[in-house]
Protein backbone atom coordinates (compact mmCIF):
# COMPACT_ATOMS: atom_id res chain seq x y z
CA UNK A 1 0.00 0.00 0.00
CA UNK A 2 1.47 3.57 -1.18
CA UNK A 3 2.10 5.65 1.80
CA UNK A 4 2.40 9.35 1.78
CA UNK A 5 4.35 10.84 4.81
CA UNK A 6 3.13 13.91 7.06
CA UNK A 7 4.77 16.70 9.02
CA UNK A 8 3.46 15.00 11.98
CA UNK A 9 5.21 11.37 10.83
CA UNK A 10 8.52 13.93 12.09
CA UNK A 11 7.15 13.96 15.57
CA UNK A 12 6.15 10.34 15.61
CA UNK A 13 9.73 9.12 14.25
CA UNK A 14 12.06 11.48 14.20
CA UNK A 15 14.47 12.62 16.53
CA UNK A 16 13.20 15.97 18.73
CA UNK A 17 16.27 17.99 17.52
CA UNK A 18 14.42 20.11 14.67
CA UNK A 19 11.47 22.39 14.40
CA UNK A 20 10.71 21.76 10.78
CA UNK A 21 8.16 24.23 9.35
CA UNK A 22 4.89 22.42 8.44
CA UNK A 23 5.03 22.36 4.38
CA UNK A 24 6.72 19.08 2.95
CA UNK A 25 8.87 20.02 -0.21
CA UNK A 26 8.65 17.15 -2.51
CA UNK A 27 9.96 19.00 -5.74
CA UNK A 28 12.26 21.83 -6.71
CA UNK A 29 13.75 23.33 -9.96
CA UNK A 30 16.05 26.48 -10.18
CA UNK A 31 14.65 28.47 -7.43
CA UNK A 32 11.35 27.04 -6.93
CA UNK A 33 9.99 24.40 -4.75
CA UNK A 34 6.44 22.56 -4.57
CA UNK A 35 5.32 20.96 -1.47
CA UNK A 36 2.98 17.91 -1.24
CA UNK A 37 -0.20 19.99 -1.73
CA UNK A 38 1.36 21.16 -5.18
CA UNK A 39 1.74 25.01 -3.40
CA UNK A 40 4.68 27.03 -5.08
CA UNK A 41 7.94 28.56 -3.28
CA UNK A 42 10.80 30.81 -3.85
CA UNK A 43 13.77 29.96 -2.33
CA UNK A 44 16.00 32.55 -0.67
CA UNK A 45 16.92 29.49 1.96
CA UNK A 46 19.29 27.28 -0.58
CA UNK A 47 19.37 24.89 1.85
CA UNK A 48 20.99 27.47 4.45
CA UNK A 49 23.48 27.81 2.00
CA UNK A 50 24.20 24.68 -0.02
CA UNK A 51 22.09 24.72 -3.14
CA UNK A 52 24.66 27.15 -4.62
CA UNK A 53 23.06 26.08 -8.17
CA UNK A 54 19.24 25.71 -7.18
CA UNK A 55 17.37 22.52 -7.17
CA UNK A 56 18.39 19.87 -9.92
CA UNK A 57 20.46 22.26 -11.98
CA UNK A 58 21.00 20.10 -15.13
CA UNK A 59 25.12 20.44 -15.12
CA UNK A 60 24.85 19.15 -11.58
CA UNK A 61 22.07 16.28 -12.50
CA UNK A 62 23.91 14.70 -15.64
CA UNK A 63 27.77 14.46 -13.23
CA UNK A 64 25.48 12.56 -10.70
CA UNK A 65 23.69 10.30 -12.94
CA UNK A 66 27.24 9.61 -15.28
CA UNK A 67 28.92 8.86 -11.99
CA UNK A 68 25.83 7.06 -10.71
CA UNK A 69 26.39 4.34 -13.71
CA UNK A 70 30.37 3.97 -13.34
CA UNK A 71 31.30 3.64 -9.55
CA UNK A 72 30.14 5.09 -6.49
CA UNK A 73 32.32 4.30 -3.70
CA UNK A 74 35.55 2.76 -2.99
CA UNK A 75 36.57 3.88 0.39
CA UNK A 76 39.96 5.17 0.64
CA UNK A 77 41.45 1.85 0.56
CA UNK A 78 41.86 2.86 -3.08
CA UNK A 79 41.85 6.55 -4.46
CA UNK A 80 39.11 7.01 -7.34
CA UNK A 81 39.52 9.56 -10.90
CA UNK A 82 36.35 11.91 -9.55
CA UNK A 83 38.18 12.51 -6.33
CA UNK A 84 41.62 13.35 -7.96
CA UNK A 85 39.79 15.60 -10.31
CA UNK A 86 38.35 17.50 -7.35
CA UNK A 87 41.67 18.43 -5.85
CA UNK A 88 43.26 18.93 -8.63
CA UNK A 89 40.61 21.43 -9.23
CA UNK A 90 40.52 22.90 -6.18
CA UNK A 91 44.62 23.15 -5.70
CA UNK A 92 44.43 25.05 -9.19
CA UNK A 93 42.12 27.54 -8.15
CA UNK A 94 43.34 28.59 -4.73
CA UNK A 95 46.44 28.65 -2.73
CA UNK A 96 46.48 25.02 -1.79
CA UNK A 97 48.72 22.60 -2.23
CA UNK A 98 46.95 19.74 -0.84
CA UNK A 99 43.35 18.54 -0.27
CA UNK A 100 41.60 16.14 2.25
CA UNK A 101 37.90 15.39 1.54
CA UNK A 102 34.98 14.71 3.77
CA UNK A 103 31.14 14.65 3.92
CA UNK A 104 30.36 17.95 5.75
CA UNK A 105 31.99 20.81 7.26
CA UNK A 106 31.93 20.18 10.57
CA UNK A 107 33.99 16.95 9.42
CA UNK A 108 36.30 19.46 7.75
CA UNK A 109 36.73 21.19 10.50
CA UNK A 110 37.33 18.91 12.32
CA UNK A 111 40.17 17.88 10.51
CA UNK A 112 41.43 21.27 10.27
CA UNK A 113 41.66 21.24 13.75
CA UNK A 114 43.11 18.01 14.03
CA UNK A 115 45.98 19.05 11.43
CA UNK A 116 46.78 22.19 13.26
CA UNK A 117 47.58 20.27 16.54
CA UNK A 118 48.76 17.78 15.06
CA UNK A 119 51.43 20.01 12.79
CA UNK A 120 52.30 22.11 16.09
CA UNK A 121 52.97 18.86 18.03
CA UNK A 122 55.42 18.06 15.53
CA UNK A 123 57.06 21.22 14.70
CA UNK A 124 57.20 22.86 18.16
CA UNK A 125 56.31 20.75 20.76
CA UNK A 126 53.33 19.49 23.20
CA UNK A 127 53.02 23.02 24.73
CA UNK A 128 51.56 25.05 21.43
CA UNK A 129 47.90 23.64 22.00
CA UNK A 130 46.21 26.78 22.13
CA UNK A 131 43.41 27.27 19.64
CA UNK A 132 41.69 30.81 19.24
CA UNK A 133 38.17 31.35 17.53
CA UNK A 134 35.46 33.76 18.25
CA UNK A 135 32.39 34.40 20.20
CA UNK A 136 29.33 33.81 18.19
CA UNK A 137 31.21 32.08 15.46
CA UNK A 138 29.87 28.35 14.45
CA UNK A 139 32.43 25.55 13.14
CA UNK A 140 29.92 22.43 13.17
CA UNK A 141 28.42 20.13 15.54
CA UNK A 142 31.24 17.35 16.44
CA UNK A 143 32.79 17.86 19.80
CA UNK A 144 35.48 19.40 19.21
CA UNK A 145 34.01 22.06 16.75
CA UNK A 146 31.05 22.76 18.89
CA UNK A 147 33.88 23.70 21.68
CA UNK A 148 35.97 25.58 19.62
CA UNK A 149 32.61 27.11 18.19
CA UNK A 150 31.61 29.89 20.06
CA UNK A 151 27.97 29.73 21.45
CA UNK A 152 28.20 27.76 24.76
CA UNK A 153 24.58 27.06 24.27
CA UNK A 154 25.67 24.03 21.37
CA UNK A 155 28.11 22.75 23.92
CA UNK A 156 26.94 23.13 27.35
CA UNK A 157 25.61 19.93 29.18
CA UNK A 158 27.78 17.16 27.26
CA UNK A 159 30.16 16.74 29.56
CA UNK A 160 33.97 18.19 30.07
CA UNK A 161 35.14 20.05 26.91
CA UNK A 162 38.41 19.68 25.12
CA UNK A 163 40.44 22.19 26.58
CA UNK A 164 43.40 24.59 25.03
CA UNK A 165 40.46 26.12 23.78
CA UNK A 166 40.20 30.39 24.27
CA UNK A 167 37.42 32.86 22.64
CA UNK A 168 38.01 36.17 21.53
CA UNK A 169 35.67 39.03 21.09
CA UNK A 170 34.91 38.79 17.06
CA UNK A 171 36.71 41.78 15.18
CA UNK A 172 38.59 42.43 18.31
CA UNK A 173 42.05 42.68 17.23
CA UNK A 174 43.50 43.61 20.45
CA UNK A 175 41.41 41.16 22.35
CA UNK A 176 43.35 38.17 19.81
CA UNK A 177 46.72 39.90 20.53
CA UNK A 178 45.96 39.32 24.14
CA UNK A 179 45.25 35.62 23.83
CA UNK A 180 48.00 34.82 21.59
CA UNK A 181 51.49 33.55 22.35
CA UNK A 182 53.83 31.14 21.45
CA UNK A 183 51.67 28.40 22.74
CA UNK A 184 49.28 29.36 19.81
CA UNK A 185 48.44 26.64 17.35
CA UNK A 186 45.96 27.97 15.45
CA UNK A 187 43.72 30.66 14.84
CA UNK A 188 39.94 30.04 13.35
CA UNK A 189 37.83 32.46 11.75
CA UNK A 190 34.78 32.93 9.31
CA UNK A 191 35.75 35.79 6.81
CA UNK A 192 31.88 36.86 7.58
CA UNK A 193 30.26 35.23 10.47
CA UNK A 194 27.22 32.94 9.05
CA UNK A 195 25.21 31.22 12.12
CA UNK A 196 26.76 34.12 14.23
CA UNK A 197 24.34 37.08 12.40
CA UNK A 198 26.13 37.59 8.69
CA UNK A 199 28.55 39.59 10.28
CA UNK A 200 31.33 40.09 7.79
CA UNK A 201 35.20 40.64 9.21
CA UNK A 202 36.79 43.78 8.89
CA UNK A 203 39.16 43.97 6.65
CA UNK A 204 42.01 45.37 9.10
CA UNK A 205 40.90 42.56 11.13
CA UNK A 206 41.80 39.55 9.01
CA UNK A 207 45.18 41.33 7.68
CA UNK A 208 45.97 41.93 11.52
CA UNK A 209 45.04 38.43 12.82
CA UNK A 210 47.16 36.94 9.46
CA UNK A 211 50.05 39.18 11.40
CA UNK A 212 49.41 38.03 14.57
CA UNK A 213 49.89 34.36 13.54
CA UNK A 214 53.14 34.92 11.43
CA UNK A 215 54.41 36.57 14.60
CA UNK A 216 53.28 33.82 16.87
CA UNK A 217 54.29 30.98 14.12
CA UNK A 218 50.49 29.94 14.74
CA UNK A 219 48.20 28.69 11.75
CA UNK A 220 45.19 30.71 10.52
CA UNK A 221 42.60 28.35 9.79
CA UNK A 222 39.14 30.12 7.63
CA UNK A 223 36.06 28.32 7.84
CA UNK A 224 34.25 29.04 4.53
CA UNK A 225 32.12 25.93 5.11
CA UNK A 226 29.19 28.75 4.21
CA UNK A 227 31.00 31.70 2.45
CA UNK A 228 32.76 29.23 0.15
CA UNK A 229 32.54 28.23 -3.47
CA UNK A 230 31.39 31.62 -4.90
CA UNK A 231 29.03 32.74 -2.21
CA UNK A 232 31.10 36.15 -1.56
CA UNK A 233 31.16 36.87 -4.88
CA UNK A 234 34.68 34.95 -5.04
CA UNK A 235 35.70 31.45 -5.47
CA UNK A 236 36.51 32.01 -1.67
CA UNK A 237 35.77 35.13 1.06
CA UNK A 238 39.62 35.25 1.56
CA UNK A 239 40.13 36.28 -2.24
CA UNK A 240 37.91 39.46 -1.54
CA UNK A 241 40.32 40.13 1.56
CA UNK A 242 43.33 39.50 -0.18
CA UNK A 243 44.22 37.16 3.33
CA UNK A 244 45.38 33.90 3.04
CA UNK A 245 44.79 31.25 5.48
CA UNK A 246 47.22 28.53 6.02
CA UNK A 247 44.06 26.06 6.08
CA UNK A 248 41.14 26.21 4.90
CA UNK A 249 37.72 24.34 5.33
CA UNK A 250 34.68 24.14 1.69
CA UNK A 251 31.28 22.03 2.47
CA UNK A 252 27.69 23.33 2.00
CA UNK A 253 27.70 25.20 -1.48
CA UNK A 254 30.83 22.80 -2.86
CA UNK A 255 28.57 19.89 -3.17
CA UNK A 256 25.50 22.15 -4.32
CA UNK A 257 23.16 19.62 -2.63
CA UNK A 258 25.25 16.70 -2.40
CA UNK A 259 27.12 16.13 0.93
CA UNK A 260 30.81 16.95 0.65
CA UNK A 261 33.68 18.84 2.19
CA UNK A 262 36.99 19.53 2.00
CA UNK A 263 39.93 20.49 3.75
CA UNK A 264 42.24 22.86 1.98
CA UNK A 265 46.14 23.92 3.20
CA UNK A 266 49.43 23.79 1.96
CA UNK A 267 52.62 21.63 1.42
CA UNK A 268 54.19 22.83 4.73
CA UNK A 269 51.72 21.81 6.55
CA UNK A 270 49.72 18.64 4.99
CA UNK A 271 52.53 16.17 5.97
CA UNK A 272 51.53 16.72 9.70
CA UNK A 273 48.84 14.43 8.30
CA UNK A 274 50.56 11.65 7.93
CA UNK A 275 49.29 8.23 7.03
CA UNK A 276 47.43 6.80 9.18
CA UNK A 277 46.45 9.78 11.11
CA UNK A 278 43.13 11.01 10.05
CA UNK A 279 40.76 9.40 7.96
CA UNK A 280 36.74 8.94 6.94
CA UNK A 281 35.31 6.40 5.24
CA UNK A 282 33.13 8.55 2.85
CA UNK A 283 35.99 10.90 2.24
CA UNK A 284 35.99 11.46 -1.09
CA UNK A 285 33.19 9.24 -2.25
CA UNK A 286 33.20 9.11 -6.02
CA UNK A 287 29.55 10.24 -6.52
CA UNK A 288 30.07 13.48 -3.70
CA UNK A 289 33.64 14.05 -5.57
CA UNK A 290 31.54 13.89 -9.56
CA UNK A 291 29.10 16.62 -8.27
CA UNK A 292 31.12 19.03 -6.40
CA UNK A 293 33.50 19.06 -9.62
CA UNK A 294 30.74 19.63 -11.52
CA UNK A 295 30.25 22.84 -9.08
CA UNK A 296 33.01 24.14 -8.51
CA UNK A 297 33.88 24.29 -12.87
CA UNK A 298 30.03 25.81 -13.14
CA UNK A 299 30.75 28.39 -10.69
CA UNK A 300 34.25 29.52 -10.81
CA UNK A 301 33.64 31.75 -13.83
CA UNK A 302 33.20 34.79 -14.65
CA UNK A 303 29.82 34.99 -15.42
CA UNK A 304 28.85 32.98 -12.14
CA UNK A 305 30.64 35.39 -9.93
CA UNK A 306 29.78 38.99 -11.39
CA UNK A 307 26.23 37.60 -11.64
CA UNK A 308 26.54 37.06 -7.61
CA UNK A 309 27.74 40.54 -7.50
CA UNK A 310 24.83 41.59 -9.62
CA UNK A 311 22.10 40.03 -7.67
CA UNK A 312 23.70 41.05 -4.26
CA UNK A 313 22.86 44.73 -5.37
CA UNK A 314 19.26 43.75 -6.59
CA UNK A 315 18.88 42.05 -2.97
CA UNK A 316 20.08 45.13 -1.35
CA UNK A 317 17.89 47.39 -3.24
CA UNK A 318 14.51 45.98 -2.75
CA UNK A 319 15.47 44.63 0.86
CA UNK A 320 16.12 48.42 1.64
CA UNK A 321 13.09 49.90 -0.68
CA UNK A 322 10.87 46.83 1.62
CA UNK A 323 12.77 48.37 5.00
CA UNK A 324 11.69 52.11 3.75
CA UNK A 325 8.12 51.12 3.49
CA UNK A 326 7.91 49.25 6.80
CA UNK A 327 10.76 49.93 9.08
CA UNK A 328 11.54 46.41 10.36
CA UNK A 329 15.40 46.37 10.15
CA UNK A 330 18.56 48.09 11.80
CA UNK A 331 20.81 47.25 8.95
CA UNK A 332 21.62 45.38 5.68
CA UNK A 333 24.36 43.29 5.21
CA UNK A 334 26.74 40.85 3.55
CA UNK A 335 28.52 39.49 0.79
CA UNK A 336 27.42 38.08 -2.52
CA UNK A 337 24.65 35.48 -2.35
CA UNK A 338 24.59 35.34 1.70
CA UNK A 339 22.81 38.19 3.23
CA UNK A 340 21.31 38.95 6.25
CA UNK A 341 18.91 41.65 7.49
CA UNK A 342 19.12 42.93 11.67
CA UNK A 343 15.88 43.73 13.03
CA UNK A 344 15.10 46.87 14.57
CA UNK A 345 14.97 47.58 18.18
CA UNK A 346 10.85 47.27 17.83
CA UNK A 347 11.35 43.98 16.37
CA UNK A 348 14.06 42.55 18.82
CA UNK A 349 14.49 38.91 18.69
CA UNK A 350 11.07 38.58 16.06
CA UNK A 351 13.34 37.22 13.35
CA UNK A 352 11.86 33.90 13.28
CA UNK A 353 8.45 35.14 13.36
CA UNK A 354 8.73 35.94 9.73
CA UNK A 355 9.53 32.56 8.60
CA UNK A 356 6.11 30.77 9.06
CA UNK A 357 4.83 34.13 7.29
CA UNK A 358 6.82 33.94 4.65
CA UNK A 359 6.13 30.39 4.22
CA UNK A 360 2.20 31.36 4.03
CA UNK A 361 3.36 33.35 1.02
CA UNK A 362 4.98 31.51 -1.17
CA UNK A 363 9.07 32.62 0.58
CA UNK A 364 11.07 30.31 2.35
CA UNK A 365 13.61 31.84 3.88
CA UNK A 366 16.23 31.73 6.67
CA UNK A 367 17.42 33.54 9.92
CA UNK A 368 20.86 33.67 11.43
CA UNK A 369 20.32 33.72 15.47
CA UNK A 370 16.82 35.75 17.28
CA UNK A 371 17.94 39.21 15.43
CA UNK A 372 18.66 38.58 11.93
CA UNK A 373 16.38 37.67 8.54
CA UNK A 374 19.21 36.04 6.54
CA UNK A 375 19.29 34.82 2.79
CA UNK A 376 21.20 32.21 0.81
CA UNK A 377 19.82 31.94 -2.43
CA UNK A 378 21.22 29.90 -5.38
CA UNK A 379 24.01 32.30 -6.56
CA UNK A 380 22.14 31.77 -10.46
CA UNK A 381 18.76 33.11 -8.98
CA UNK A 382 16.88 34.66 -11.71
CA UNK A 383 15.97 38.28 -11.43
CA UNK A 384 12.23 37.64 -11.95
CA UNK A 385 12.53 35.10 -9.07
CA UNK A 386 14.15 37.78 -7.00
CA UNK A 387 11.73 40.42 -7.53
CA UNK A 388 8.96 37.96 -6.76
CA UNK A 389 10.22 36.96 -3.86
CA UNK A 390 10.66 40.26 -2.28
CA UNK A 391 7.23 41.12 -2.94
CA UNK A 392 6.17 38.11 -1.02
CA UNK A 393 8.51 38.28 1.67
CA UNK A 394 7.22 42.43 1.40
CA UNK A 395 3.52 40.96 2.47
CA UNK A 396 4.91 38.89 4.78
CA UNK A 397 6.84 41.47 6.66
CA UNK A 398 3.06 43.55 6.16
CA UNK A 399 1.86 40.74 8.42
CA UNK A 400 4.34 40.81 11.13
CA UNK A 401 3.84 44.85 11.18
CA UNK A 402 -0.10 44.47 11.18
CA UNK A 403 0.71 42.15 14.53
CA UNK A 404 2.70 43.74 16.26
C1 LIG B 1 27.24 24.96 8.45
C2 LIG B 1 28.57 25.34 8.97
C3 LIG B 1 29.43 24.36 9.54
C4 LIG B 1 29.00 22.94 9.76
O1 LIG B 1 28.80 22.26 8.56
P1 LIG B 1 28.02 20.85 8.60
O2 LIG B 1 28.04 20.42 7.16
O3 LIG B 1 26.66 21.11 9.14
O4 LIG B 1 28.79 19.94 9.47
C5 LIG B 1 30.68 24.76 9.93
N1 LIG B 1 31.08 26.02 9.79
C6 LIG B 1 30.30 26.99 9.26
C7 LIG B 1 30.83 28.37 9.11
C8 LIG B 1 29.01 26.67 8.85
O5 LIG B 1 28.22 27.62 8.35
Amino acid sequence: MSYTPTRSDFDRYMAPNYAPQQVIPVRGEGSRLWDQEGREYIDFAGGIAVNALGHCHPVLVDALKDQADKVWHLANVYTNEPALKLAKALVERTFADKVFLCSSGGEANEAALKLARRWAYNEHGEHKDKIISFRQSFHGRTFFTVSVGGQPKYSQGFGPVPGGILHAEFNDLEAVRELMGDDTCAVMVEPMQGEGGIVPATQEFLEGVRALCDEHQALLIFDEVQTGVGRSGSLYAYMEYGVTPDILTSAKSLGGGFPVGAMLTTDAIAPALGIGTHGSTYGGNALASAVALAAVEFIDTPEVLEGVKRRHALFRELLEEINQKHGVFKEVRGMGMLMGAQMSPAYEGRAKDILPLAIEEGLMALIAGPNVLRMAPSLVIPEDDIREGMARLELAIAKLVAKA
